[in-house]
């Protein structure tokens, strides 16, 4: 009933040379399917021309963050009315690098997720406890504080919309996956929150990715569980035949 989405998240790699090669090589390789969806997230010089080599392919163009506002005097800044005018359709918001090199708060992600839907764009809202609050059992409440902060006043028709992403902090980049099962279950709890906050039918509308060390070798067992609807990817997403490997997956 949720359509899988898996989204790689290029981070800060590749030249423009290098994003081009991937799009030519990964175009031969994705199978046009309604099963799932599959989004590459490329560094923020790379975004239009990507959306343009998209175009034909079924795969969809994301911002790897983006400002709240629409415009103004914030050098270096990209905002969103810009991602919408070169037609990028997803933003990852919140992600734990975002936090924790720029200070991305739990307030300035909901203004970024308001500001994701005003300008028609589907926010990827990454949540995720660092190794020292899962040690002392606090994932739980930390995630769940997380996802109330982010769609704190966002109506029922947006979060339908919503991607969630649970990404264990220690897990990103680490070689080390959670559990197939200990991340279900810390999907399924978002879940629940969201079910406190919206209905039911919107709750279990909404897709939640796992995300951290992500790749071929466990994608099957992780889309397999029951509250897990897709994968953010970094590392294992940089290379086409392994991303195609992972989009084929869902
Ligand atoms: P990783 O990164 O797949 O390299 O662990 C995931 C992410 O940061 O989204």
């Amino acid at each position: 009933m949720r359509k899988p989405i898996i989204a790689g998240n290029w981070k800060m790699y590749k030249t423009m040379d290098e994003a081009v090669s991937f799009m030519d090589a990964l175009a031969g390789k994705l199978k046009d399917s309604d099963a799932s969806e599959t989004v590459i997230c490329p560094p923020a010089p790379y975004l239009a021309t990507l959306v343009e080599k998209s175009k034909g392919l079924p795969i969809q163009i994301g911002a790897q963050t983006m400002h709240e506002n629409a415009e103004g005097a914030f050098t270096g800044e990209v905002s969103p009315a810009m991602l919408q005018s070169i037609g990028a359709k997803y933003v990852i918001l919140g992600h734990s690098e975002r936090r924790q090199y720029y200070n991305e708060t739990d307030e300035a992600v909901n203004r970024k997720v308001k500001a994701a839907f005003e300008y028609n764009l589907t926010p990827i809202v990454c949540v995720g406890e660092t190794l020292e609050q899962r040690e002392a059992n606090e994932t739980s409440a930390i995630v769940s504080d997380q996802v109330k902060k982010a769609f704190a006043e966002i109506d029922e028709a947006n979060a339908a919309k919503a991607v969630v992403a649970y990404e264990p902090i220690w897990a990103i980049g680490t070689g080390r996956t959670a559990t197939a099962e200990d991340a279900n279950e810390v999907c399924a709890k978002i879940r629940s929150v969201l079910t406190d906050l919206y209905s039911g039918p919107v709750a279990q509308s909404i897709r939640i990715q796992y995300g951290g060390s992500v790749k071929p070798a466990n994608i099957e067992e992780l889309l397999s569980m029951s509250d897990i609807d897709g994968a953010l990817v970094g590392g294992a997403s940089l290379d086409p035949e392994s991303f195609a490997a992972l989009a084929e997956a869902g």
